[in-house]
């Protein structure tokens, strides 16, 4: 079958993989000119497979307005004219419960587990150059009474799959001696060994270049950009773009924060906003004090991971248009948390800043498969786990391409209304 794939961020790339293994002739169409130049650019390097929680939680509700006060919060909200912002805002809100946001972590560590799988899969086929390293993740309590919350959950945690252990402030900095400037803050961590980190543009490049180079390669078709999908009844006919009409028997939508504004004329309303993130790059100058394992600061929701020698700190989610623009000031606080954390790890005056919008969904969980269009699938919504998850969407997208039956169950996850 001629196969259409819409977007070529990590979601796209990823689905384009397996639907090119099935042996279809894949081509995938990008705006920019290469993979990964978006949200899938420079983001947190996580691939969190056992820290999946929504935003969308019964215990962020009381932090709301003191973050909304603090300029130096994680969370900043720049109100807009805006229908699809409030609504947005609305769908949050009514997430916001505990009998919810269990529902959405079990759904979310169901495909984050089989993308673990998946990942383990591939890297046992191919060698891959990506800076994956499988160096377990400690997410940092500087609050006693988070501490003891997070301990609380380690049973149900379990119940669902991960392995995790409670370590006080001496366990931590045994775990990552790096930790130790700020041993005297530490409250506890919860230590999960079976997590990994990877450079996420690096991961689709390398995917990109095996389906070149294969028999059937894939064609990657850039600075192409997709204007509107054709339909006639209920089916696409075909992609009109800024370099003519592109035909196919079946279409993946895996445009990141544009997939709901190209399916919008079709009557879909997918409910996908950006949420803005910051990254910092910064080469390790000292080895000893840039940490191995990746780290999680739980209070100021920053991310560490090493990726080859270089740091990668990303955090913030700032619900404030749709403009890719970095506020410096932004930057600033994350330079700051690093400075407090790792002191002497990098050198700050080689720091690469980035900002990226997250494809986020009211709920946490990204919007996978069928459409009123029979003929058209979306791969959208991956919100802060894209990297995570990309191979378990783009499998379970080559399922339903292929008519078969996805490993993971789809309630939850599909188009609503
Ligand atoms: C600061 C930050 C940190 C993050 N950290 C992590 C992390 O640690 N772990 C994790 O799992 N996830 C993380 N994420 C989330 C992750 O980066 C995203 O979920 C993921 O990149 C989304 O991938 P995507 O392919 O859906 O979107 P994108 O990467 O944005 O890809 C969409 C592609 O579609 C193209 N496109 C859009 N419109 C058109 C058009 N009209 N025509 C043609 N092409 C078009 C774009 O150019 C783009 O290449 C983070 C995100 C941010 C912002």
């Amino acid at each position: 079958m001629k196969v259409l794939v819409l977007g070529a961020g990590v979601a796209g790339v990823a689905a384009a993989w397996y639907l090119w293994r099935d042996g279809h002739e894949v081509t995938v169409l990008e705006r920019n000119a290469a993979v990964a130049l978006e949200t899938s650019f420079a983001n947190g390097g996580q691939l969190s497979y056992s820290y999946v929680a929504p935003l969308a939680s019964p215990s962020v509700i009381p932090k709301l307005p003191p973050w909304l006060m603090r300029r130096d919060s994680p969370l900043k909200f720049v109100p807009e004219w805006n229908a699809e912002q409030w609504r947005w805002i609305a769908q949050f809100l009514a997430a916001c419960n505990r009998a919810r946001a269990d529902v959405t972590t079990q759904r979310l560590l169901r495909l984050a587990f089989y993308s673990r799988s998946l990942m383990h899969e591939l890297l046992a086929q191919h060698a891959l150059d990506f800076d994956y390293a499988q160096n377990g993740k400690l997410v940092v309590h500087t609050d006693a009474s988070s501490f003891e919350s997070a301990r609380r959950l380690l049973a149900y945690q379990k119940s669902l799959g991960c392995e995790q252990e409670a370590l006080d402030a001496r366990g931590t900095v045994q775990v990552e001696p790096a930790l130790a400037s700020i041993e005297p803050r530490i409250a506890g961590a919860i230590y999960t060994p079976s997590e990994d980190v990877g450079d996420c543009f690096k991961f689709a490049n390398e995917l990109a270049r095996l389906m070149a180079a294969g028999p059937n390669p894939v064609s990657f078709r850039f600075g192409v950009a997709v204007q509107r999908l054709l339909a006639l009844g209920r089916r696409v006919i075909g992609v009109e773009t800024n370099a003519g009409v592109f035909e196919a028997d079946r279409y993946v939508l895996a445009l990141g924060t544009s997939a709901a504004a190209l399916a919008r004329p079709l009557g879909m309303r997918i409910p996908v906003y950006p949420l803005k993130g910051y990254s910092l790059t910064l080469p390790i100058v000292d080895e000893r004090a840039a940490p191995r394992v990746s780290v999680t600061d739980y209070q100021r929701k920053v991310v560490y991971a090493r990726l080859g020698n270089e740091l990668r700190v990303a955090g913030m989610a700032d619900l404030a248009g749709r403009t890719a623009t970095i506020d410096t000031a932004r930057v600033g606080q994350l330079v700051d948390e690093v400075r407090a954390t790792f002191p002497d790890a990098s050198d700050f005056s080689r720091l690469q800043p980035w900002c990226g919008m997250r494809p986020a969904t009211p709920r946490g969980t990204p919007v996978l498969g069928a459409t009123p269009c029979s003929n058209l699938y979306l791969d959208a919504g991956h919100g802060a786990l894209g990297f995570t998850l990309a191979l378990g969407t783009g499998r379970v997208l080559a399922d339903l391409v292929a008519g078969r039956r996805p490993a993971v169950p789809l309630e939850g996850l599909r188009l609503e209304g």
